[in-house]
């Protein structure tokens, strides 16, 4: 059984300038594996810093690991050549944020569309090169006849997010990077986006890695989660299993703060979220802000598994005493 992607021990470190002394580690050792045969949607959580958009930036081939590898099908991207890059190139695509970012104003959608259809050559004919795209606007839930021969700014931020996804999609992706893809798109039209993307990997086989700061579409989207803060991984497992009953201090301060149950309190304003945190040194990086913090979290703790598909790194996870004795004794 193939693995699609994976991810081996990755770390990013940016080396110190001018402006900060220090050098940023904004990715720490971070493993994943998503399987070739069984296409799904797995998120990156975490507010901001905490590594998402490195990841997405690095997954994307924009920048390379210090440290650490990814695989696609096999292979290192930061060794791909020739026709192999240019694949990867095709088979994983992004959307972003912003989706009026990457429209050219004075163009129409119709050219939009034909950039990447002419880059990778994948028509035989202008008539071909139209099938394809109606097909990719349709699968997207939108209406051809609504969409092409438009220029953006005659568009809904909804539609223009949902033609970004199109866009990805003519080039049928095996895996797409959705970075933030709703925070900029009306509340009411979210559902909309997220349920195109949901279509996109249950009926075209595409995996999502879907990058968000919102557990709330989190939990609604995806079927695995990983919780990263400053870098790190935090908390990883079935989403259902992390969000109902998170096993870190940080995941656990993050449900609190969705605010659902409570509609007065947001995203960052729980009193320890908002808590400054202070340099991570080597140990666990929530210890500055974390309630529960003890001596043996000067180390770093490793992952430990809670539950099935559920682990958490975090001491209060260790049941085994010589873990924490062991670490403890790198202290003195
Ligand atoms: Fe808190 Fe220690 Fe767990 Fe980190 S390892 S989350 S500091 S208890």
């Amino acid at each position: 059984m193939s693995n699609l992607l994976e991810l081996r021990n990755v770390s990013k470190v940016y080396q110190r300038g001018l402006i900060s002394p220090h050098a940023n580690i904004a990715l720490r050792d971070m493993s994943l594996t998503l399987r070739e045969d069984e296409p799904t949607i797995m998120t990156v959580a975490g507010e901001s810093g905490s590594g998402k958009t490195t990841l997405a930036m690095l997954l994307l081939g924009f920048i390379t690991p210090t440290t650490g590898e990814i695989i696609y099908r096999g292979k290192n991207i930061v060794s791909l050549t020739g026709k192999d890059r240019l694949a990867y190139r095709r088979e994983v695509q992004a959307v972003f944020q912003d989706p009026f970012a990457v429209f050219n104003p004075f163009y129409t959608v119709d050219h939009l569309l034909t950039v990447p259809i002419k880059r990778f050559k994948l028509a035989k004919s202008k008539a071909d090169a139209r099938n394809r795209m109606e097909e990719a606007l349709t699968a997207v839930g939108l209406r051809p006849e609504d969409i092409l021969g438009r220029f953006p700014h005659q568009l809904s931020g909804g539609q223009r997010q949902r033609i970004n996804v199109a866009r990805a999609l003519l080039l049928k992706p095996r895996l797409l990077i959705a970075d933030e893809p709703v925070s900029m798109v009306d509340a009411s039209l979210r559902a909309n986006i997220l349920e195109t993307l949901r279509n996109l990997q249950r009926d075209h086989g595409v995996s999502i890695i879907y990058i968000t700061h919102d557990l709330t579409t989190a939990y609604h989207i995806a079927k695995s989660i990983i919780v990263l803060y400053r870098g790190a991984v935090m908390e990883a497992g079935d989403v259902d299993r992390v969000i109902k009953s998170p096993q870190h201090p940080y995941t656990q301060l993050l449900v609190d703060s969705i605010p659902w149950p409570n509609l007065d309190q947001r995203w960052g304003e729980h009193p320890i979220i908002a808590r400054e945190a202070g340099r991570a040194d080597g140990g666990c990086p929530f210890r500055s802000r974390c309630p529960m913090a003890m001596d043996v979290c000067a180390t770093r703790p490793p992952l430990f598994q809670v539950k099935p598909n559920q682990a958490a790194a975090c001491y209060l996870h260790a049941e085994q005493p010589e873990i924490i004795a062991e670490r403890l004794s790198e202290l003195l």
